[in-house]
């Protein structure tokens, strides 16, 4: 197999070396439980109360403010169900937005079956939440706003200091889904009035399978995962020590690069945005220009299927994604891009690049070559697109 240029680094990334070297003696040495009394377990219990410290400091929030889960969907799930019943005596109506990930869309469905009502606030042509939609959407029972920090297909940043600002003179608690901002963008729990914020380890070069929910001390959430005493009696289960060693390593080689790293990315990711809207006829890039993930590019192509662009970009060694939920089975065109406004047929043919600090120039130009090629062979294979160039020649 030839060179493979990964550009889908919001799917997964790949785990860091130093990550991994730290993690590695904790599969070997420091196998300790960290709940037992001996010396060994006293090893793995100072590697997690280290990861902690280390996930804290990026956030400017405490140690024993961080709960470590199995990942960014169970911090999302945990935010929502236990805000849910912990605060019923206050109300019932959760706020949360449309182009939320599913692990938050899908709960927030979940809690409709339970008596939770949910508002699912619009975003704009940009994917940006509209702030005085918010104000009219709070309700004397509002519990709990929950919009993420920045979305993961269209990268768009969420004015999230104004949102906590709002939610914290209401008297409601502030949930953010963090998973593609964390070590992306700085954050910081106080200035922004943020109460929870879910993140996942393996978004930012980090393992896999490990995520956490910063809880704001003096929340009344409730354990989700019931059984042991682990991290302070709020999430059960024996730790898992080499990834929450990995995920604080990973966590402040981000924090430590970010300034270097996000600008190189921003002027790769620009410099990809220019090319393809310049040389790429009936283009259009979604999300905000300016206030997105400096590693984020998403673009939606006319008259393309997006999984025929994947797999022809795939055949030439190029990892990326599209706007479709071919999860499912289905080819439902995403509920981001729909909620921005887009068309079904334009939805369909979007295509997702995101970058790591390992992108070179050479990579974007390989790729932006690639893309042309294989949008006008697919291209001059659609009669829609041949209806379309003979009508315009006509007019
Ligand atoms: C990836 C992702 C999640 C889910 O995280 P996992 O650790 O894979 O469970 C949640 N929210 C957003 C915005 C994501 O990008």
């Amino acid at each position: 197999m030839g060179k493979i240029i990964y550009l889908d680094n919001a799917a997964t990334t790949k785990t860091a070396p130093e990550v991994l070297d730290a993690m590695l003696p904790y599969f070997s040495e420091h196998y300790g439980n960290p709940s037992s009394i001996y010396g060994l377990a006293a090893e793995s219990k100072m590697g997690v109360e280290q990861g902690r410290k280390q996930i804290a400091e990026v956030l400017g929030a405490k140690p024993e403010e961080i709960y470590f889960t199995a990942g960014g969907s169970e911090a999302d799930n945990w935010a929502l169900i236990a805000t849910a019943e912990a605060y019923k005596n206050k109300g019932n109506h959760i706020i949360t937005s449309k182009i939320e990930h599913h692990a938050i869309l899908h709960t927030c469905e979940y809690l409709e079956k339970h008596g939770i009502e949910v508002t699912y606030l619009d975003v704009d042509e940009n994917g940006v939440v509209k702030l005085e939609e918010l104000k009219k959407a709070i309700r004397p029972t509002t519990i709990l706003i929950s919009v993420m920090f920045a979305n993961n297909e269209i990268g768009t940043i969420q004015p999230i200091k104004e949102i906590g600002e709002i939610a914290h003179e209401n008297g409601i608690l502030f949930h953010t889904d963090a998973v593609q901002a964390f070590g992306q963008v700085p954050i910081n729990v106080d200035e922004f009035h943020i109460d929870m914020l879910s993140s996942s380890g393996h978004k930012i070069n980090g393992p896999k399978g490990i995520g956490f929910l910063y809880i704001r001390k003096g929340l009344k959430i409730r354990s989700f995962i019931h059984g042991g005493a682990q991290e302070r009696k709020r999430r059960a289960g024996t730790e898992n020590v080499p990834g929450i060693v990995g995920y604080g390593a990973a966590a402040k080689r981000a924090a430590d690069t970010m300034e270097q790293r996000t600008k190189k990315e921003i002027e790769l990711r620009d410099y990809l945005i220019e090319r393809v809207l310049k040389e790429i006829p009936y283009t259009r890039l979604n999300g905000h220009r300016t206030n997105r993930l400096p590693n984020n590019a998403n673009f939606s192509f006319q008259f393309i299927e997006g999984e025929s662009l994947l797999i022809m970009l795939d055949g030439k060694g190029i990892c990326a994604s599209s706007g479709s939920a071919c999860t499912s089975g289905s080819l439902d065109p995403s509920h981001v891009l729909l909620a921005i406004g887009l068309p079904h047929e334009i939805a369909h043919g979007s295509l997702r690049l995101t970058l790591s600090d390992e992108t070179t120039k050479q990579d974007i130009d390989y790729v932006v070559d690639a893309i042309k090629g294989i949008v006008e062979r697919l291209r001059s294979m659609s009669p829609l697109y041949e209806d379309f160039v003979k009508a315009s020649k006509r007019s």
